[in-house]
């Protein structure tokens, strides 16, 4: 029996675990009571490595389709059968022929990070396109745009705060989310032992609106509306302090003229909390001793998500609470970061090119994964023919899923890396498998980057594999769209990599020793680094280095052209008039769908582990009483629910958790396509919401997919 010390790479929370092995097995996973920033936590999904480990469904060798059929081959066939197809297609079609998909576990997966983006250079697409389309691109956009760099995120100080607004954001059951917090639920209720105060705003009461002192059930899509409403209070009343950021903020002047619409009166009948409760939230915001507003993915993922990721921190900001203990402050990473040295004044751009068939505009440099089946089904110049997969399920996890369905059936090409046969790479041509989680070296390159303390870890990998580790994979597939061939030297291009990295860092890539691959960019990271760290330092820490409780770092964190907090951008203004328009759209009968996090889920990609979806059906529409009775719905009994997209047959769960007009249903389910080999998430299947998202529903300035406050229709299946 052995006993390893490892960062759970499952999600943001970055928990230490405590893995004891025996031999080859997994004999216990366990919280780490020693880590330096978990102290022992673990949800249900860590516990789960073991099964993820034993899982029989999990490939372990490529597997190459050929007249329809599945064939387990070698690696060096797979490699050869897409060194056959794709090099022709490019030469033929040119590299926006081929579009790239990096699915949310790719950002938990070093190698995948690091080496994704290599692959993506290789190939020179255009059509680059993540899980941050349906996700949190909306706050990068408003933070690239306030601060000069789209990962300059403000973190809520959670261990020192004393007013927490939050904002369609459940992190006791996401565990954190653009804020990496393991135990977040001890978090919260330090808060309230120091006498503070915690405000949800969510048209659900969830796990962590029922902790909280007080929920104001908003209807769903108005955030915004709400969030300028604050703002319009704070300068109404003189309410406005900047504090430590007086000389540091420009376009103040403006704002009292922007939120002039957004009086609380005005918004009430939208938003459907009282002007009343507004002022007061308004109020308690502004004269908490120590305040951090906080917003995720119910306010990213709707139509006006820009405008309310921006809000959020101009609240910070004109509260006095950015940058300060106990607010929201800006995390200092050991490795990667790019706002860690001062003096970048280059400012954020997006909108380089846009896609060919909408218009949408890059951010980041990805498309909206929203448009990516209408750049399948387009005829024309820059049609996409290939795709490749990284970690990813957009069949099930993007807006529209039947029509990206029927597009991925139309190209030419598909390579899925992934391990699983699932919904999406069923439609590949060559699956290449990557090694289980804790058959690879970890570190959280970009969540130490959001953490509410700086801390870092290493984790070597655990457990012993014979399959090539995912970077390999992907520069070997750089080198076969590079033209090096099916057998490209791997070692060589990873050679090449990282001594562009060591000459961006100014540093000697010999400094790096006999590292290779992710560890060898890691070290060179660490050495670059504000702490001037090791890799050695933290092999030599198996519970992690704390590094700290977050400092403020204005102005140095700045990379504005002007080096100021730029408050009021025009490419985040742009979209005001819009949500004004919205103000004439008071709460009627109508029904809009929302989704819900579940402790026990990753988006897709964990179904197939027993002791994640034991119990009842977890895949269940969620009605209020009142609509309920109003549509005939039983509890128990089927609905069926129709949008633009299409239409789905769901259990109804009758219950006062959600307001009335809201239908909630999670994401990520409905695992009973043909030709899917995931017997476990089979058998517990449920039905896929995102065949109800609408591609055609976006944020306004980014073509994030709008996937809170979709109109619904709902009868009695
Ligand atoms: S909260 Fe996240 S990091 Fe912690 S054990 Fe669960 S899945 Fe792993």
């Amino acid at each position: 029996m052995t006993t390893a010390f490892v960062t759970c790479p499952l999600c943001e929370a970055t928990c230490g675990l405590q893995v004891t092995m025996d031999g080859d097995a997994i004999s216990t996973v366990r919280g780490d009571d020693s880590d330096v920033f978990s102290h022992g936590y673990i949800c249900p999904k860590g516990a789960s490595l073991k099964a993820l480990h034993e899982d029989p469904d999990r490939l372990r060798r490529p597997m190459v389709k050929r007249g329809g059929t599945w064939h387990e081959t070698t690696w060096d066939d797979a490699f050869a059968e897409i060194d056959a197809r794709l090099p022709r297609l490019i030469a033929e079609h040119g590299p926006n022929s081929v579009a790239l998909y990096l699915g949310n576990p790719s950002s938990h997966n070093v190698g995948a990070l690091l080496y994704g983006r290599v692959l993506y250079k290789a190939i020179g697409t255009q059509n680059m396109y993540t899980a941050g389309t349906v996700d949190q691109i909306p706050k990068h956009f408003s933070s690239g745009y306030l601060f000069g760099d789209p990962l300059t995120i403000p973190i809520p100080d959670l261990d020192r705060t004393e007013h927490l607004l939050l904002l369609g954001a459940n992190p006791l059951i996401s565990n954190g989310s653009l804020m990496t917090a393991p135990d977040v639920g001890e978090r919260l209720t330090g808060i309230r032992r120091r006498g503070g105060k915690i405000v949800v705003v969510d048209p659900r009461r969830t796990r962590t609106a029922d902790a909280a002192d007080e929920h104001h059930p908003i209807r769903p899509g108005t955030d915004a509306l709400l969030l300028f409403a604050l703002v319009q209070v704070i300068f109404a009343e003189d309410r406005v302090a900047l504090g430590r950021l007086v000389g540091h903020v420009t376009g103040l002047d403006e704002l009292p003229a922007l939120c002039a619409p957004f009086t609380p009166e005005a918004v009430a009948p939208v938003t459907g909390i009282e002007a009343d409760t507004i002022r007061r939230m308004a109020r308690e915001l502004a004269s908490a001793k120590r305040a951090a507003v906080y917003a995720r993915i119910g306010t990213t993922t709707q139509a006006f998500g820009t405008l309310a990721s921006w809000l959020v921190d101009v609240l910070n900001v004109i509260t006095g609470n950015l940058d300060r203990d106990g607010g929201a402050m800006f995390p200092l990473a050991a490795a990667g970061q790019a706002n860690a040295a001062p003096g970048r004044r280059r400012g954020f751009v997006h909108g380089r090119w846009h896609s060919r068939v909408r218009g949408l505009p890059e951010v980041m440099g990805e498309l909206p994964v929203a448009t990516l089946a209408d750049e399948i089904l387009t005829p024309g110049d820059g049609q996409v023919r290939a795709l490749i997969t990284v970690g990813g399920n957009p069949c099930l996890s993007t807006p529209n899923a039947a029509r990206l369905t029927d597009a991925v059936e139309q190209l030419d090409f598909m390579v899925s890396l992934d391990v699983y046969l699932n919904e999406t790479s069923r439609h590949a041509d060559v699956i290449l498998p990557g090694p289980e989680p804790l058959a690879r070296d970890h570190y959280d390159l970009v969540f130490y980057q959001l953490a509410v303390r700086n801390v870092a870890n290493w984790s070597p990998a655990l457990v012993a594999t014979d399959m090539p580790q995912e970077w390999q994979t992907l520069l070997r597939l750089a080198g076969v769209v590079t033209g090096q061939g099916w057998n490209a030297d791997v070692a060589a291009i990873d050679d090449f990599v990282a001594a562009e990295a060591a000459r961006r860092a100014g540093l000697d890539v010999a400094a790096a020793g006999q590292r290779r691959g992710p560890a060898r960019l890691i070290e060179l990271m660490l050495r670059a680094g504000p702490y001037e760290l090791t890799l050695a330092d933290l092999e030599a820490a198996p519970h992690g280095v704390d590094l700290g409780p977050l400092q403020p770092r204005i102005p140095d964190v700045l990379a504005t052209a002007s080096g100021t907090i730029e408050l009021v951008p025009d490419a985040i203004t742009a979209d005001i008039p819009r949500l004004v328009a919205a103000l004439g759209h008071g709460v009627g009968d109508e029904l809009v769908l929302i989704g819900r996090r579940q402790l026990s889920s990753n988006n897709s990609w964990m179904h197939n582990l027993a002791p994640l979806v034991r119990g009842a059906n977890r895949c269940t529409a969620q009605i209020h009483p009142d609509d309920a009775a109003r549509l005939g719905l039983v509890d128990g009994g089927r609905a069926l629910v129709r949008t633009r997209a299409g239409a789905i047959t769901v259990p109804v769960e009758i219950t006062d958790t959600v307001r009335p007009g809201v239908v909630s249903i999670p994401h990520g389910w409905g695992h009973d396509a043909d030709g899917a080999r995931t017997g476990v998430a089979a058998a517990h299947a449920g039905v896929n919401s995102n065949l109800l998202a609408d591609d055609q529903l976006l944020d306004g300035l980014t073509g994030t997919a709008a996937l809170n406050g979709i109109p619904i229709e709902v009868v009695p299946a």
